[in-house]
């Protein structure tokens, strides 16, 4: 049985860890982002009561995503292991969860914290870039213009970053992120759960990585 928790920055590649997870050990793999727009799509009470949060512009009080997290860990599916995602993301929020694993009688197994260098984060989510004459969308790693410096669709030479993907807002972004990442690894080392991979590595290296950590169990 694995019950696990991937942690890690944006950037340090949680998603498609998460998805070759899933595959080999046909975890549920859930997801606090889904499973709020099924709720209010669904117009469940918990669905609703986050719906009039995020109606007003506020948060989701961490109370109302673990009542979701609760109602979601007790179905089914869950019997063969879970891995969550995006729950939680602050130590408040892990106390939450731990009373919730204990009230189900599912205690985590596993929390694996993906590490990438900052640098590196910066580079991986600030590559993408844009012509400015037609909108052609590259990324510096994986779809290069073929002629450096001239737009696959267009012929135009001048490019541009959108706001979000410039390497200063996006290390603004990683702060914030590190902030609550820092203290919820700390939370789970205290506890013994936690183990960590080095997220610079190709991603089947990384799976092969988290795989050796899993079929210890
Ligand atoms: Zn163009």
């Amino acid at each position: 049985m694995i019950n696990l928790i991937l942690l890690g920055l944006p950037g340090a590649g949680k998603g498609t860890a998460s998805e070759q997870i899933v595959d080999k050990y046909h975890l549920a793999h859930i997801s606090t982002g889904d499973m709020f727009r099924e709720a209010m799509a669904n117009k469940t009470p918990v669905g609703l009561e986050a719906k009039s949060y995020i109606d007003k512009g506020d948060l989701v009080p961490d109370e109302v995503t673990a009542k979701l997290v609760e109602e979601r860990l007790g179905q089914d599916d869950v019997k063969n292991g879970f891995i969550l995602d995006g729950f939680p993301r602050t130590t408040n929020q892990a106390e939450l969860l731990d009373e919730i694993t204990t009230r189900l009688n599912k205690q985590l197994t596993n929390v694996i914290a993906i590490d990438v260098k900052e640098e590196t984060l910066i580079d991986r989510l600030s590559a993408r870039f844009m012509c400015k004459n037609c909108g052609a969308t590259y990324n510096k790693f994986s779809k290069k213009p073929k002629v450096e410096g001239t737009c696959d669709r267009c012929g135009g030479h001048e490019f541009y970053q959108r706001e979000d993907d410039k390497p200063e807002v996006v290390k603004n972004r990683l702060e914030v992120n590190e902030k609550m990442n820092a203290p919820l690894k700390e939370y789970y080392d205290k506890k013994g759960l936690l183990a960590t991979v080095n997220g610079e590595q190709a991603p089947e290296k990384v799976f092969a990585d988290i795989d050796a950590i899993l079929s210890k169990d």
